[in-house]
């Protein structure tokens, strides 16, 4: 191991096995904080101040902590989704950042699939009815939900997760798929026969519409109250991507007026839900608390990734997945002619 390895420090933050913190600990000093809160706040920025490397889920940085850590090389998310980074940020001060994709596509897109199940038969509610006793006699129609099979599915962002999604409701519950993303999906109109839409033409036409877009100042309330609207009164909306992406009080409104019949949230405009949220007293919302990804196999496996990914780059290999690469490349050119 040459001088420089053995010189390299990493932070490392948040959910990593003993035997990922031992490959890193192989390369690099290691400073692990089980979690970063007001009482380890000061540990946490002494030991970024002198850090090749950050690595860790949900993590929490900006300008005014890289302005601290002069020494960063690369930022190791252990998730997909980077908009709580300042990817502009770390470009300026060409710092590679690091995502875990794919690993978390099948996963995600199950919790998707649980959260249409369940918003289209009502299971929360019903299991909450036989668990709390009020299972007094036979069910009638006020306790029916609608069908899955056969009905349209709509994704909003037809990525991996969207495409993973798709592939559910079309091969295993017969549902004509509509998508959007940026460009076609060639792969997704010949093996699944989906079709792409426009935004107003999908929410339209769909009965149930699913959110699988990243979130970024394009997104931003992409689902406000003009495209709520344009839904189907007895549609429902699943947002399994970011909770911002969604105008939450237009969302209220639209559930509670029957703009739409019900919503599957996975993800909230502020996490946790507060528990004054109305959303907490509506029986036709289902909701989960950001557990897209949390299956013990894809956690372990998007923390062996991000390790890799963070080893990769800073022993010079390559990291298997760089969000901004172009940038950096440019940074680190600049820095040579300078
Ligand atoms: P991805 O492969 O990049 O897919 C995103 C899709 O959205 C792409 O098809 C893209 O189109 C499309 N898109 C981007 N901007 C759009 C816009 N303005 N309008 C319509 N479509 C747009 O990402 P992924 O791996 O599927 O992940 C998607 C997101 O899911 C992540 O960014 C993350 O925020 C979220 N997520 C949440 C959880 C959870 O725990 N709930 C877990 C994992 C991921 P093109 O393909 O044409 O570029």
């Amino acid at each position: 191991m040459d001088e420089q390895t053995k010189s390299w420090r990493i932070v490392a933050v948040r959910r990593l096995s003993e035997a990922q913190l031992k490959s890193l600990s192989e390369v690099a000093e290691v400073d692990y904080f089980e979690d970063v809160d007001e009482s380890n706040r000061a540990d946490f920025m002494t030991a970024l101040s002198k850090a090749h490397g950050l690595i860790g889920g949900k993590l929490e940085l900006d300008e005014t902590m890289l302005a601290e850590a002069p020494e960063l090389q690369v930022v190791s998310t252990i998730s997909v989704g980077y908009d709580h980074l300042p990817l502009e940020a770390l470009n300026r001060r060409g710092i590679l950042l690091c995502n875990t994709p794919d690993v978390l596509t099948e996963t995600t897109a199950d919790t998707a699939f649980a959260l249409i199940m369940a918003t289209q038969r009502r299971l929360v509610e019903l299991a909450s009815l036989v668990r709390d006793g009020g299972w007094r006699a036979h069910i009638g129609a006020e306790h029916f939900g609608v069908d899955v099979h056969s009905k349209t599915l709509g994704i909003v962002g037809a990525g991996r997760i969207g495409t993973a999604i798709a592939r559910r409701g079309a091969l295993g519950f017969g549902m004509p798929i509509l998508y959007t993303a940026s460009s076609s999906k060639t792969a997704l109109e010949q093996q699944l026969g989906a079709q792409r839409r426009e935004l107003n033409d999908l929410l339209a036409e769909s009965d149930i519409v699913c959110i699988s877009v990243p979130y970024n100042d394009d997104t931003h309330h992409l689902i406000d109250a003009d495209a709520l609207a344009r839904m189907k009164p007895t549609a429902a909306l699943i947002n399994i991507a970011r909770g911002k992406v969604v105008d939450e009080p237009a969302l209220i409104e639209a559930l509670r007026c029957s703009g739409i019949r019900a919503a599957g949230l996975d993800v909230f405009a502020e996490e946790p839900l507060p528990a004054n949220s109305p959303l907490a007293a509506m029986n036709n919302v289902v909701m989960t608390p950001h557990i897209g990804s949390a299956t013990h196999e894809t956690r372990e496996a998007m923390a062996q990734l991000a390790v890799v990914n963070l080893l990769g780059a800073l022993i010079g290999s390559g990291p298997l997945n760089a969000v901004n690469v172009n940038d950096w490349l440019r940074s680190a050119a600049n820095a040579k002619e300078a």
